[in-house]
Order: structure tokens, then C-alpha cells, then sequence
């Protein structure tokens, strides 16, 4: 009993003797309230869902740039307008017809005629996340600097894609969606990039609805 009454004492001399001083400012608590624990590491402050995809370990290495990532913040999907080829004859033709350093997709899917039926090709713009050269006209290049350009061999004019070219191109698009964080809503076809070239490229029979159906969020 005589502890509580002690205790009550300290209790109101403590407050009796603090109550003149100054008081922290309100906006000291309010901080200290709602400041995370100095061990908590923040998700990166966007609202994109995550997605849920096979873990890197099982993709091409091919797929993991060799160099530091560029700022990725589309994909746009390009045929090359021919039946045949593969990325070291696009490669040639870009070379040779339009002066550029290189092929200027960063993949390149095969039809079976020159690589496999599906096969995915990264190019040496992937490699070294080199400025694309696959779409032009767009404000600031930004469809070269920021788009990843993925190309399907074939004239998709006259003829659809294999279902293999886009089994494979549906998979390295969820990858590089998640990767970078790329929303549906910016997965191009060529034709359709805001403020680029009038092109009718991918082709009239490239299936973008399948593709829309089949990647990420
Ligand atoms: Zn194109």
C-alpha cells in the first residue's frame, strides 16, 4: 500500500514537474507512429499486381542481359515481312539494306525455315541492351529506347504465325512483363505504338487477341 502511494506521488510530481515544460511537437509522434521498422525493405511503390511465372532459373540464359538493364517500359511485336529468315539473315539485310549497326529487334522467333519452329533468338541489342532500331517516328525515340522488339519471321499478310512462334513468344512476353513490370496495355503490335510510323506490320493475320488472352496482367 505504501509502494502504490509512493508510486502515485512519483506519478504526480513526475507529470506535475513536466507539465511546464515544452511538449514535444504532435508532429514528433505522429512520425515516430508511423515510421516502418529501420528492417523493413519497401516494395517498389507501384500498384502493378505481381505476376506469377516459373522462376529465372529455368530461362534461357539467352533471356538475362549481359549488360545493366535498360529502363524497359513496352514490348512491341514486329513479323519481318518475309516467309523465311532468322536473326543472322534479318541481321544481314539490316546491315546491308539499311545501313544500321545490326539487326534492330532485341528476339527474333523462327518459322522453321532458317532456326526452329519457336525458336527464340536474342540478338546482340539484347545482349548488350543496346537503343533498339525496330520502331520509328515516336516522340524522343522512345519506342527504340524503351520498347523491346520481338520479331516473328513470317508475312503475316498472307499467312498466320505457327502456334509454336506464339507458344514461344507468349512465354518470353510473361517473362519480360514480369521482369520489367510491363502491363498488357503495353504490348504493342508495331502499327499500333502511339505517335510511330503508319505500318500495318505485325500483319493483318497476327493474332494479337490470342496473344492479349495468354500473357499477364
Ligand atoms: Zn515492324
Amino acid at each position: 500500500m505504501r509502494r502504490i502511494i509512493v508510486l502515485l506521488l512519483l506519478t504526480i510530481f513526475g507529470l506535475a514537474g513536466c507539465a511546464p515544460e515544452q511538449q514535444p511537437p504532435r508532429i514528433v509522434y505522429d512520425y515516430e507512429t508511423k515510421a516502418p521498422p529501420k528492417t523493413t525493405v519497401l516494395p517498389p511503390t507501384t500498384t502493378k499486381p505481381t505476376v506469377s511465372l516459373p522462376s529465372t532459373g529455368i530461362v534461357p540464359n539467352g533471356w538475362m542481359p549481359s549488360h545493366s538493364e535498360r529502363a524497359w517500359s513496352a514490348i512491341i511485336i514486329h513479323h519481318s515481312a518475309t516467309d523465311e529468315g532468322n536473326a543472322t539473315i534479318i541481321d544481314k539485310w539490316h546491315r546491308e539494306n539499311n545501313g544500321w549497326n545490326g539487326v534492330g529487334y532485341d528476339f527474333v522467333i523462327g518459322n522453321g525455315t532458317n532456326s526452329g519452329n519457336g525458336e527464340i533468338e536474342p540478338t546482340y541489342r539484347w545482349r548488350g541492351q543496346v537503343t533498339g532500331a525496330h520502331c520509328g517516328g515516336t516522340p524522343g525515340n522512345w519506342a527504340n529506347e524503351e520498347g523491346i522488339g520481338i520479331c516473328l519471321v513470317g508475312n503475316f499478310d498472307s499467312s498466320a504465325p505457327t502456334s509454336k512462334q506464339m507458344a514461344s513468344l507468349a512465354k518470353l512476353v510473361r517473362f519480360l512483363q514480369q521482369r520489367y513490370r510491363i502491363p498488357k496495355s503495353r504490348v504493342f503490335g508495331h502499327g499500333s505504338v502511339p505517335g510511330g510510323h503508319v505500318t500495318d506490320c505485325p500483319g493483318r493475320r497476327f493474332p494479337m487477341a490470342w496473344l492479349k488472352a495468354n500473357i499477364s496482367y
